[in-house]
C-alpha cells in the first residue's frame, strides 16, 4: 500500500508524462504535433533531436533538429550524451538528454518524434512516456503522401517505404503502444490524439494556474 502511495507521489512530483509519437515516415506525425503545439501553446515542448540528414526547405537548425555531422554525433554518443539513437534511412538520429531536460525543466509535456528502434530503446529507460503510434490508412496512401511532400529522392522514398512496412507490422504488437491512431481524416486523427493526452494536458494547465 505504501509502495503504491509513494510511487504515485513521486510521479505527481515528477511533472507531466512525456509523449512518444512514432509511426512510418509520412504517416503525419509532424502535422499532428504542430496542430497540438498550436492549440496548446505553453503546454507542450518538442524534444529537438540530432540528425545527420540535411535540413529540408523550411526546417530550422535548433528547432526541427540539431543538424550535425556523423563524426560530431558519434563523439557525443560515445560521451554518453544521448538517451537513445538509431540509424534510419541512411542517417543517424538521436535524442539527447539535454533535449528532454530542456523541456522538462519548464514543466511542459515533452514530445519525442522517434522511429521504432527509438521506441524500443526508450522502453529500457525510466522516462515513462505515453506511447502513441500514428499509422497511415494504407501503404498506397502513405506512398502518395510521401511523394506529394516532395522531400525525398526516389531512393530515399523507397527506403522509407520499406521501413514503413516493417513499422506497420511491429506496431500491431500488443502492449508496444498505449494508443494506435490511424491518420485517415486529419481532424479525426487529431481529435483522438488530443483525447489521449487530455489528462496530461490538464496537469500542466493546473500547474500553470497555480503558479
Ligand atoms: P511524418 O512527420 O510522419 O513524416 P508529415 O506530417 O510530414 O509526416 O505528413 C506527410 C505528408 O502528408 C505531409 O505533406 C502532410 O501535409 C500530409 N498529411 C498528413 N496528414 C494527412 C491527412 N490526414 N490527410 C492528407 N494528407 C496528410
Ligand atoms: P525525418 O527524416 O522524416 O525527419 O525522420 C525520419 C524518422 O526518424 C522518423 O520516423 C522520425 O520519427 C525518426 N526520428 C526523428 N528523430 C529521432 C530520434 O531522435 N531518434 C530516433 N530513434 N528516431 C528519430
Amino acid at each position: 500500500m505504501y509502495t503504491r502511495y509513494f510511487s504515485r507521489l513521486l510521479s505527481a512530483m515528477a511533472g507531466p508524462r512525456p509523449v512518444v509519437l512514432s509511426g512510418p515516415s509520412g504517416a503525419g506525425k509532424s502535422t499532428l504535433l504542430k496542430k497540438l503545439m498550436k492549440e496548446y501553446d505553453g503546454v507542450f515542448g518538442f524534444s529537438v533531436s540530432h540528425t545527420t540528414r540535411l535540413p529540408r526547405p523550411g526546417e530550422e537548425d535548433g528547432k526541427d533538429y540539431h543538424y550535425v555531422t556523423r563524426e560530431a554525433m558519434q563523439a557525443q554518443i560515445d560521451g554518453g550524451e544521448f538517451i537513445e539513437n538509431a540509424e534510419f534511412s541512411g542517417n543517424m538520429y538521436g535524442t539527447s538528454r539535454a533535449a528532454v531536460q530542456a523541456v522538462q525543466a519548464n514543466n511542459l509535456i515533452c514530445i519525442l518524434d522517434i522511429d521504432m528502434q527509438g521506441v524500443k530503446n526508450i522502453k529500457r529507460t525510466d522516462l515513462n512516456p505515453i506511447y502513441v503510434s500514428i499509422q497511415p490508412p494504407s501503404m498506397a496512401i502513405l506512398e502518395k503522401r510521401l511523394r506529394d511532400r516532395k522531400t525525398e529522392s526516389e531512393e530515399n522514398l523507397q527506403r522509407r517505404l520499406r521501413a514503413a512496412q516493417v513499422d506497420m507490422e511491429i506496431s500491431k504488437e500488443l502492449g508496444l503502444f498505449d494508443v494506435v491512431i490511424v491518420n485517415d481524416n486529419l481532424e479525426d486523427a487529431y481529435g483522438k490524439l488530443r483525447d489521449a493526452l487530455l489528462v496530461e494536458i490538464g496537469k500542466v494547465k493546473k500547474a500553470n494556474m497555480s503558479s
